[in-house]
């Protein structure tokens, strides 16, 4: 079953912020995602808890570190 076809593979979602590749597929409706956070993307656990944790704090500085993230992730 697996022989000719070796490449198929389901696509996950990757961290926007640290590149990891997460347990969620990029076919996931974003309702049913966790870690997901709308207008930016999907983060993995330990980015999530982080900005959570962080966001508790200092909202502004959250949403620049996710831009940088995206920015320097488009340029790759
Ligand atoms: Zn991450």
């Amino acid at each position: 079953m697996n022989k000719t076809n070796t490449t198929i593979e389901e696509e996950y979602e990757k961290c926007i912020m640290c590149g990891e590749q997460t347990n969620v597929l990029s076919s996931t409706p974003i309702e049913q995602r966790e870690f997901f956070e709308i207008g930016c993307g999907q983060l993995c656990l330990n980015c999530y808890l982080k900005l959570r944790d962080s966001s508790n704090r200092e909202n502004a500085k959250l949403s620049a570190q996710i831009v940088n993230a995206i920015e320097h992730i488009n340029k790759n």
